[in-house]
């Protein structure tokens, strides 16, 4: 299996040299150059596996330079019973009112972003090797929360890499800055900025494009990679919890193999729902996928209309992981949309770039409506899908999950649709306690570790082990800096 860029398919690459390169030197993002298809028979086959099975059989489809046994390695130390509290990994649970929730939050962090950034590390040293890279990867990532806990555990003390990560000192929540404040390994470092996620982001990327520091590091054997999601070795894990869902709910006879079912996705930089519609192109028997925004609506918007248009007000939510005007891997899916046509590529991302805006054609509108389907909420309705969800079900879900359970909703209202339908949960309620508990009417003005107390009492449940844990671990990181300051961070880092 090869690998193109999405804005220039002459540019082909194994899988290790995407992995290990991240970015196409155009600006693209890389795509395998087909969709493997499942063989007849292989769900049926892939019913009687568990996860770690799965995983390596799908993944196989797509790593041609990664040998079975190495694969498999990889596997079975990212997903192992050591970092996810579940022998399950990715369990589907179904509510007393019958709805399905795949949880994706078992991992070390409590976050869906675990289920790729566990196993990324493996893929980024091994291609490292496969590509004859000799410096030390240093990771670089700008964070509105999730990922970079999940980079900096995937990460941590990981031989030939290091990791630096940067949040907005003020746009996150109690108990995700003390889980970074508090990460070990003596290969990582945290850094809040004085600014917002895009001052962040901006910063990592204004170092990554600087060639004078790139060579300044190189003579210190190091170079710089990202652990976002455009990189095909964050993408790929996800496809296997799609598959791994649907074959869960025919082995529990909830569905008979070839039923096609819908799933729901809260959505922000489109990778989560991305991962599933590459699920569908390989056969997996989906109808609809439902894209659930809040009140950052850009990509509900996009879907019903065809224009992507960034120039909105930005709106700091519930749901900050999902509070994007840019989506990056949306570009992929312009790919396949246009029958993969690049030049229409680079020219919807050239008019993104001078303009903020882009229209697809005719005939784009109507192959992303043929497959997707879309909805937006509001914090308050948010809140009220977690109140209803928890006093009907005893069931408890995050913010981020609500979002996507209130769009659902709102879908069945109007079509009227009985088509089975998944919510794929993506975080922990206990990582945003503060906002659960005021969903539930609970007072919340108290620290974060507190609040993770609080919301077990309210809940009649235990927070996972790693969040509990937190109020006894040592604050190691401290330091913050002015946005325009971030380079010398980086730089002392490396020295
Ligand atoms: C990252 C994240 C999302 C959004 O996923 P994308 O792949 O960016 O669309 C949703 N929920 C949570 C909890 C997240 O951390």
């Amino acid at each position: 299996m090869k690998y193109q860029s999405t804005r220039d398919k002459n540019v082909l690459l194994s899988a290790s040299e995407a992995i290990a390169r991240g970015l196409s030197r155009d600006g693209g993002l890389f795509v395998p150059v087909s969709f493997p298809k499942l063989p007849a028979g292989a769900l049926q086959e892939m019913c009687s596996m568990n996860y770690q099975q799965r995983a390596v059989y799908i993944m196989n489809m797509y790593l041609s330079d990664f040998p079975l046994a190495e694969l498999t390695d990889y596997v079975s130390r990212a997903y192992s019973p050591k970092s996810f509290n579940t022998p399950s990994i990715a369990p589907v649970r179904k509510t007393d009112d019958g709805t399905f929730f795949l949880e994706l939050w078992h991992g070390p962090t409590c976050a869906f972003k675990d289920m790729a950034l566990q196993i990324l590390p493996y893929f980024m040293t091994a291609s490292m090797t496969k590509t004859g890279e000799e410096r030390t990867v240093c990771i670089l990532v700008a964070t509105s929360g999730d990922t970079g806990k999940a980079a900096l555990e995937g990460f941590c003390d990981v031989p030939r890499t290091k990791i630096m990560v940067f949040y907005p000192k003020d746009g996150i929540s109690d108990v995700q800055k003390l889980q970074m404040m508090s990460q070990s390994g003596d290969n990582v470092s945290v850094c809040a900025v004085e600014g917002n996620f895009d001052d962040a982001q901006t910063g990592v990327k204004k170092i990554f494009s600087d060639p004078a520091f790139r060579d300044k590091i190189a003579e210190r054997g190091y170079f710089l990679s990202s652990a976002n999601s455009i990189n095909w070795g964050r993408l790929l894990p996800q496809i296997v919890y799609y598959i791994s869902a649907y074959c869960d709910l025919v082995a529990k006879k909830e569905i008979q193999i070839g039923d096609k079912i819908d799933f729901c996705v809260p959505t922000g930089n489109f990778g989560d729902i991305l991962a599933g519609y590459y699920a569908l192109r390989m056969g997996l028997p989906v109808r609809k996928l439902i894209c659930a925004s809040n009140s950052n609506d850009v990509l509900t918007e996009f879907i019903r209309t065809g224009i992507y248009d960034k120039n909105r007000r930005f709106y700091a939510t519930i749901s900050p992981s999902m509070d994007i005007l840019v989506s990056s891997n949306l570009e992929r899916l312009l790919f396949e949309l246009s029958g993969r046509d690049d030049e229409a590529v680079r020219g919807y991302m050239d008019s993104l770039s001078r303009t903020g805006r882009y229209e697809v054609s005719d005939d784009m509108k109507a192959a992303l409506r043929e497959t997707f389907e879309c909805g937006s909420c509001s914090d308050e309705e948010t809140k009220a899908a977690i109140a209803g969800m928890f006093e009907n079900n005893h069931y408890l879900i995050d913010t981020h999950t609500a979002v996507a359970l209130r769009v659902l909703e709102d879908f069945r209202k109007t079509a009227g649709n009985k088509t089975p339908c998944v919510v794929v949960s993506t975080a922990s309620p206990f990582k945003f306690c503060d906002s659960v508990l005021s969903a539930l009417g609970r007072d919340t003005d108290a620290p974060g570790t507190q609040l993770i107390e609080k919301l077990e009492e309210v809940a009649g449940a235990e927070a996972p082990l790693p969040l509990k844990t937190l109020k006894t671990k040592r604050i190691r990181f401290t330091e913050s800096v002015g946005k325009t300051d971030m380079q010398g961070v980086v730089d002392a880092f490396l020295s």
